[in-house]
């Protein structure tokens, strides 16, 4: 646990965050700047720095947790495709230094992840999102 580190201190309930997810070893929220609704990300609760650092046991629980996830945010948001999309150092444009993967809904045509054109939405509706997704996680 980091204090410096956002994912830290939202893994540790000291930051807010809109949570799909969450079991010990994992928690899911949504990104504050999406490029389609339902675009979340998939976390460990230990400080991993990036995927050079991840243990199996922790892998297998993170793609459990995308796994379902993914499945969530297919039934509540019915995007044409999904990304999972993660980061590992900065040249590769890992921006937060706490491993994440991003389950990235896409649409026929749209543009990519890194697009400009990624929006911030309110806290309103980060909230109606979560709960769209905790409501389709509770029943596929
Ligand atoms: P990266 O570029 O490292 O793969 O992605 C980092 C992601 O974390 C970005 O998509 C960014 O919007 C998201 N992010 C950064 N700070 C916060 C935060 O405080 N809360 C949430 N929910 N997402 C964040
Ligand atoms: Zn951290």
């Amino acid at each position: 646990m980091s204090d410096k580190c956002i994912f830290c201190r939202i893994a540790h309930g000291t930051a807010e965050a809109s949570i799909v997810y969450e079991d010990s070893t994992v928690i899911a929220f949504l990104d504050i700047q999406q490029f389609h609704p339902g675009h979340a990300l998939v976390v460990p609760k230990a400080h991993v720095p990036d995927i050079f650092d991840l243990d199996d046991e922790t892998g297998a629980a993170l793609m459990s947790t995308l796994r379902r996830v993914s499945r969530a945010v297919d039934s509540a948001f019915s995007p044409d495709g999904i990304n999972i999309w993660q980061s590992s150092r900065a040249a590769a444009g890992q921006d937060v230094f706490h491993l994440h993967f991003h389950v990235l809904p896409r649409h026929t045509g749209d543009y990519w992840h890194y697009s400009p054109v990624r929006r911030s939405p309110s806290k309103a509706e980060l909230t109606e999102q979560a709960a769209a997704i905790r409501g389709a996680m509770a029943s596929t």
